[in-house]
């Protein structure tokens, strides 16, 4: 009896909650977190180690939130392109797990670093295998993976990414990726250490080069949300209903991001926004709520750790005041 009685509890707790999800006025929200992240503007710094990175107009915010049934709601310059950096991490990992499976987990690991995202401390005592795939050896781990997987490994990305995002006029930014090529001495020091170990097959100019281009890629917050929107879906491209993932290969992908999203941060940012999500130095975060919705956010001033400082703030707002996360 107190059994059904709690399930029946349960059963309208939930249904409670789905309407109020369903009536959530996205709009309004974003309009309130522009204008309460707006003192936050000045604040932090924006990626200068790559030049190119510096010139962008730092006082920038952008939002966007795109629900699963295809609604789109924007605030401030969430149409402006900008450069995705270490949000592609992400692209990369998906488009290498869904071609190659569980073989990838032999050369990268699944556990946060608790370093700095181009820290080669652990890199040398771990014998060349990255902790997970979202600090830079991870990716460039990947980034190998998928020069001997594909004869055109950057249009395979690029298409790839066009492909989720159902935009084609999605590209690489030569300008960014030169820039960081040329000033990527840190990064080619990875790449390095890890072939000394063999875990990089191919050769080291061919892996770099897809490593730079994939950071330089440039998109909107719009963009990024549609196109996490199927990690949303449990592995499915809502729009095309085009499956990439499998359920569990989502999950996986969607608890990396989890423990490892925010590298250093990830447990902060966990403990203040509740979501699965990727950052990038160039000021963007994309975070997910299983079966609604994604939400990006670009401010290209970082805080410390390399990750958006009024972006985090902005996303911790986005889930305290909706009273959605993950938990
Ligand atoms: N391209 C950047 C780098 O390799 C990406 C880092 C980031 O976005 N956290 O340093």
């Amino acid at each position: 009896m107190v059994d059904c009685h709690s399930r029946i509890w349960y059963a309208v707790h939930f249904l409670y909650l789905y309407i109020k999800y369903l009536d959530m006025d996205y709009q309004s929200l974003l309009e309130e977190i522009a204008a309460e992240v707006k003192p936050l503007l000045g604040q932090g710094q924006v990626a200068s180690y790559i030049p190119a990175l510096a010139e962008v107009d730092s006082l920038s915010f952008g939002m966007a939130v795109v629900t699963l049934d295809g609604s789109v709601f924007t605030v401030g310059q969430a149409n402006k392109i900008f450069s995705i950096q270490s949000i592609s991490k992400v692209f990369n990992l998906v488009l290498a797990f869904s071609s190659l499976d569980e073989a990838i987990w032999r050369r990268v690991g699944k556990e946060p670093s608790g370093n700095a995202f181009n820290s080669l401390l652990q890199l040398e005592y771990e014998n060349g295998i990255p902790r997970n795939p979202f600090i830079n050896a991870g990716a460039i781990v990947l980034a190998d993976m998928l020069c001997e997987y594909f004869s055109e490994p950057q249009k395979a990305l690029i298409e790839f990414i066009r492909k989720l995002t159902n935009n084609s006029s999605i590209e690489y930014d030569i300008r960014i990726a030169k820039s960081e090529m040329d000033t990527g001495n840190r990064n080619y020091s990875l790449g390095y250490l890890m072939k000394s170990f063999g875990n990089i097959r191919m050769p080291i100019d061919l892996v770099m080069e897809l490593y730079f281009k994939q950071c330089s890629i440039s998109m909107s917050c719009k963009d990024l949300a549609q196109s996490f929107l199927m990690l949303a879906n449990h592995g499915v491209v809502p729009y095309s209903g085009e499956r990439i993932l499998t359920m569990s290969q989502a999950k996986r992908i969607n608890s990396l991001m989890l423990t490892s999203g925010l590298y250093n941060e990830a447990g902060d940012f966990a403990f203040r926004v509740g979501l699965p999500a990727k950052s990038g130095v160039g000021g963007g975060i994309v975070a997910i709520i299983p079966k609604l919705l994604s939400v990006a956010v670009w401010s290209p001033e970082l805080n410390g750790f390399g990750n958006s400082l009024a972006g985090i703030h902005a996303l911790e707002l986005f889930t305290t005041k909706s009273g959605i996360s993950i938990f």
